[in-house]
């Protein structure tokens, strides 16, 4: 049973490899992104505590989204694509302890390589479409700088786990599926 991680900056195509991924292995596909939404859309209590957090483009607290993992681990039996999780290192301790606990270990992480100006660029064409009140250029800056001071550091620990696999993210998407697929298929 295969458990990944899909790493890469806001903007860096996460979404889009995962609908690839989760499709050809069979896996859950689990974003913590999407479900936060979900809790907004659903106005939620928790919903209700976290729009403004996620619409200055800050992270939420990991006792809130630590809990949506746990239980996602706990229902799942097919291998789960872990998509915006984990997002500190943190978070990253607590998903090996979570998987451990039931008997899995990460098959790898897979980290979408993308320039930050592309990264810029692409948040603001998808803006223009999304509807997501987080894609304006306040937000979207934001954004990258917790990137590059919390979620970056999670590359580094999966790096020394041996588990990291960087992919150019630039560029024609098929090619960046087959690159995946390819590092998928030799795990
Ligand atoms: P993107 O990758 O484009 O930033 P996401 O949908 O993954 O989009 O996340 C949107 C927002 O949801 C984040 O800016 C953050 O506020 C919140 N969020 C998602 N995942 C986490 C997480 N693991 N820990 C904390 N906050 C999170």
């Amino acid at each position: 049973m295969k458990n990944i991680v899909i790493f890469g900056a806001p903007g860096a195509g996460k979404g889009t490899q995962s609908d690839f991924i989760v499709e050809k292995y069979g896996l859950s596909h689990i974003s913590t992104g999407d479900l936060l939404r979900k809790e907004i859309a659903d106005q939620t209590e928790l919903g209700k505590r976290i729009k403004g957090i996620m619409d200055a483009g800050q992270l939420v607290s990991d006792d809130i989204v630590i809990e949506m993992i746990d239980k996602a681990i706990e229902h799942d039996n097919k291998g789960i694509l872990f998509d915006g999780f984990p997002r500190n290192v943190a978070q990253a301790e607590v998903l090996d302890q979570l998987l451990a606990k039931h008997g899995r270990t990460l098959s790898c992480m897979i980290r979408l390589d993308v320039p930050r100006e592309e990264l810029i660029r692409r948040m603001l064409e998808r803006a223009k479409v999304s509807g997501r009140s987080d894609d304006n250029e306040e937000t979207i800056k934001h954004r990258l700088v917790e990137y590059e001071n919390k979620t970056l550091p999670v590359a580094a620990y999966y790096a020394k786990q041996g588990k990291e696999v960087k992919i150019n993210g630039l560029g024609d998407i098929k090619r960046i599926s087959d690159d995946i697929a390819h590092a998928i298929e030799a795990l």
